[in-house]
């Protein structure tokens, strides 16, 4: 498989290379967006897509322009030094993490992990698909991606000896590649764990005992020859169990707690995201965030460009990235909404929350990815002007995706419509994420709103 793309390792795809831009914590100062725009513009083919972890792609990066790129993005402050440091920072937070209510900011812990990654021993050997969520407990559900770790705030009660206080304080319940623990972790001890959990997962140790029934334990050296190197706890899962690999992490670990109280059975973690509102009110009642959405699913250079430039004049300059490919501005005065709204639908954003409720996500398909036959933004185009009237009062969400893979989103959608690699039909499966078994109803293209029509 194809290694995932980041600055330094550009991949091939059909409109040309593609860079992966890594934000770690999904904000972006207008000075940031604007330099990424001038890079889409001069360097690709002047789009931009946001990815599923709230980062960027610049697309259609002509070969003789990868240095240049590079070199204009160090410049910049937008790469970092070293190419097996920039493919570790995977980290994302509640795009309206510091906006809203939420137990903890967790825009500090995000910058001081994405620092103390810089001195994790032998970086490369970790897969560049490793993911690592901090959810501060705000109103998104951030964690509900898919993941490999996760920690989500919550107010708990740790399990204690008899004499010590039951007072509920402030911890973050660890999530392992989607499964609750019982672990807890303080929140001065977050960033710490988080490279102890790396370094155990490099060091590797054969978790003792028997292992799982049906599940194989195997030592890790042997994993990391097998895997290329690409070191991820999602794919150890596949020959070790989640009590022998949450074991493996916890090695040498003495700051973790448990939970008190709790039920000893394993189980999944909340899985769905909560999509904010095309407007969320700020805890200063005197901002506001704007949600602002691509009818292509992707940005253009000069929207990014024109976005930046709201931020400047109406917010404090500050974009935030979303995973579900909409951009947000934050610190908007009441007063200004409406002249928002007015030059962002001038950029052909959109901006209402009746257009909104057709929530489309698709990847690039077939006009940019070699695996998809699917033209995917044409039929989005198609799909908004024919259904926005229906859903404009109660929210729907599609998903485009032109194989099952899913690049758009893993999550479910009420209506995903789906080209499997190597097949020529289109499927329709309802509330259904692209990995589903469900073989699907089959559907010829230009049947696809019209099915929709009925179902909506
Ligand atoms: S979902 Fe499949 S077809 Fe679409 S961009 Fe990803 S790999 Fe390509």
């Amino acid at each position: 498989m194809a290694e995932c793309p980041g600055i330094y390792k550009l991949s091939e795809m059909k409109d040309g290379l593609l860079a992966r831009l890594r934000i770690p914590g999904g904000t972006l100062s207008s000075d940031q967006a604007r330099c990424l725009a001038v890079a889409a513009k001069n360097f690709g083919n002047g789009t931009i897509d946001i990815t599923n972890r709230a980062n960027l792609q610049l697309r259609g990066i002509k070969p003789n322009k990868q240095t240049k790129l590079i070199d204009y993005l160090q410049k910049h402050k937008l790469a970092p030094a070293t190419p097996e440091y920039d493919r570790l920072r995977n980290i994302t937070i509640d795009p309206l993490s510091g906006l809203v209510e939420e137990k903890v900011d967790c825009r500090p812990l995000a910058k001081e992990l994405e620092q103390r990654l810089k001195t994790l021993n032998s970086p490369e050997q970790f897969s560049p698909k490793l993911s690592i969520i901090i959810d501060g407990g705000g109103p998104t559900n951030i964690s509900a991606l898919p993941h490999d770790f996760a920690f989500k705030a919550t107010m708990t009660v740790p399990a204690t000896s008899k004499n010590q206080s039951q007072t509920e304080d402030l911890y973050f319940r660890f999530i392992l590649c989607g499964e609750l623990t019982e672990l807890l972790i303080e929140r001065d001890h977050l960033v710490s764990t988080v490279l102890q959990f790396l370094e155990n997962l490099r060091e590797g140790s054969e978790p003792k005992g028997q292992g799982s029934a049906g599940k194989k334990t195997v030592h890790i050296d042997q994993l990391r020859e097998d895997q290329s190197k690409n070191i991820r706890p999602k794919t150890l899962l596949n020959n070790m169990s989640h009590a022998e690999l949450t074991k493996l992490l916890l090695t040498d670990i003495s700051t973790i707690r448990k939970q008190a109280k709790s039920n000893s059975k394993k189980k999944p973690a909340e899985q769905k995201l909560n999509r904010p509102e095309y407007i969320t009110q700020q805890k200063s009642d005197e901002f506001f965030v704007v949600n602002l959405v691509s009818p292509t699913s992707r940005l253009q250079y000069y929207q990014l460009q024109g976005l930046a430039e709201l931020a400047d004049e109406f917010g404090r300059g500050e974009l935030r990235l979303t995973s579900w490919q909409a951009m947000m501005l934050p610190y908007i005065k009441e007063k200004n909404l409406d002249k928002v709204w007015e030059r962002s639908e001038a950029m052909a954003l959109l901006t209402q929350q009746s257009e909104q409720n057709l929530q489309i996500i698709s990847c690039i398909g077939s006009e940019g990815c070699i695996y998809g036959n699917f033209e995917t933004r044409l039929n989005s185009l198609n799909m908004r002007e024919s259904l926005t009237d229906l859903v404009s009062l109660n929210p729907v969400s599609i998903h485009l995706s032109a194989c099952e893979k899913g690049c758009a989103t893993r999550q479910k959608t009420d209506y995903l419509i789906m080209q499997k690699r190597g097949s020529d039909q289109l499927t329709l499966h309802l509330n259904a994420a692209p990995t589903t078994k469900n073989p699907g109803k089959p559907i010829q293209q230009d049947q696809i709103i019209k099915e929709l029509k009925k179902l909506i």
